[in-house]
């Protein structure tokens, strides 16, 4: 056998082929891949990976599928970059920024569509569809029209204009669903049962969830090989968090590195923050959100699908969870364009906003080498900002009217029209 086992339910161990399935049929727990790590140990080396394309598929071993590269070139191997005036700001020596805001569709979803557009690809599925908060319907509507395939996106009815354009551009069949995510969600489960579709995030979403690892990967390999001591994810549907866990693991297991121990932490809006209430309950019991109510809708997730995961993974490691209010999304996101340059949306004002309240609770010290993951493009979710940026100068064109107004701050003329 090669260095892919099967799929394997999380609970009871039972296994299953790699088919488009994703719970068990025993215990209705989760299926994930299964790797066999000797075997991979024996193919990989950073030096092979050194090597590989500049994208996430220089990871392919530690990915489930076999061909990758030709079908979605340059997504991944986004830039780490130290922060060293967002870094001064919150009192943190060695800050770096995962910046993922610059894949082909702006976010981090092209890495997991990916890795599901080649699975589905070689189980011979023709259509390709996603329930999405967002961004995933851009990264599935973008890959589906390259791939020639037919595409069907399903957005809650009150998502941000940008994501809608964002997604409505490549073509796909884009459906507008009157309700929350989760209905939305469930909705999509019911059509992937009766249609034979590859739901990135349905029935082939072990396949999918894979392809967030590489943010692991990449965040060790571009700190010349060593795991960061903390890093702060945004947090949905809790898969993301978990497979950076799952992947700083393989890299101990595969003999990249040789230890892992970072602190992973968990970032949530607080109108949306079901894995972070049940963390500061200290419980592993989640109790969906009803209705969430946030700017950050990406993250409206009321019922995460791997929110107990998430719990689990963060505990193992001491992280922690914390949740911010809109007002602090709003003021991350400013902090981060102020300091660094970068505009980041509505999730990456999360993160911030939660990094520097770990840091001001002391859960985040000085010292410590700390990643923060910044997962999506500012300019898909502009109205939460609009009204929240410096206003412009008006002046006519012409030398006293700009010094009056902008030089010597007196009151602008009006512009007549
Ligand atoms: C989807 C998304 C997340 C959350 O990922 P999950 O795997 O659902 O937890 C974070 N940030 C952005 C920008 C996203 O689009
Ligand atoms: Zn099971």
């Amino acid at each position: 056998m090669g260095r892919i086992k099967g799929l394997k339910c999380r609970e009871c161990g039972r296994l299953y082929p790699l088919e488009p399935i994703h719970v068990c049929e025993y215990c209705f727990g989760p299926l994930e891949v299964d790797y066999d790590y000797d075997e991979i140990k024996r193919i990989i080396s950073r030096e092979k990976i050194e090597r590989g394309p500049l994208s996430l598929w220089r990871y392919k071993d530690l990915l489930p599928v076999e061909r990758g590269e030709d079908s979605s070139p340059g997504i991944g191997f986004t830039p780490l970059l130290r922060a060293y005036n967002l870094g001064r700001e919150l009192g943190l020596k060695e800050l770096y920024l995962k910046n993922d805001s610059v894949n082909p569709t702006f976010s981090f979803k092209d890495r997991v569509v990916a890795v599901a557009i080649a699975k589905a690809k070689e189980l011979g599925f023709d259509t390709l569809a996603c329930a999405s908060t967002g961004n995933l319907a851009s990264a599935v509507a973008a890959a589906g029209a390259k791939a020639g395939m037919k595409t069907y996106v399903f957005l809650p009815d009150d998502v941000e204009a940008g994501k809608i354009v964002n997604a409505a551009i490549y073509g796909p069949n884009l459906v507008m669903v009157h309700g929350t995510y989760d209905e939305l969600n469930r909705l999509c489960s019911e059509i992937a049962d009766r249609y034979h579709w590859a739901f990135v995030n349905v029935n082939v979403r072990p396949y999918y969830a894979e392809g967030s690892k590489s943010l692991a990967f990449e965040v060790v390999e571009q700190l010349g090989w060593r795991a960061p001591d903390h890093v702060v994810v945004p947090v949905g549907s809790g898969s993301l968090l978990t497979k950076i866990g799952k992947g700083l693991n393989e890299m101990v297991k595969v003999g990249l590195i040789e230890e892992a121990n970072t602190r992973i932490s968990g970032a949530q809006p607080t109108g949306c923050a079901p894995v972070a209430n049940a963390f500061a309950a200290k419980t592993l019991n989640i109790r969906p959100v009803k209705k969430p109510d946030t700017v950050a809708k990406s993250l409206a997730i009321g019922n995460p699908a791997d929110g107990y995961y998430a719990l689990k993974t963060v505990g193992g490691t001491g992280g922690g969870f914390e949740a911010v209010t809109d007002d602090e999304v709003v003021e991350g996101i400013k902090l981060l364009a102020k300091t660094e340059g970068i505009f980041t949306e509505a999730a990456g004002g999360v993160t911030v906003g939660v990094l520097k309240k770990l840091v001001e609770e002391g859960k985040i010290t000085p010292d410590e080498c700390v990643v923060a993951y910044i997962t999506g493009n500012g300019l898909k979710t502009q109205e939460a900002v609009t009204e929240r940026v410096k206003t412009p100068f008006f002046v006519e064109p012409h030398l006293t009217s700009f010094e009056d107004s902008v030089i010597f701050n007196r009151t602008a003329t009006p512009i007549s029209s």
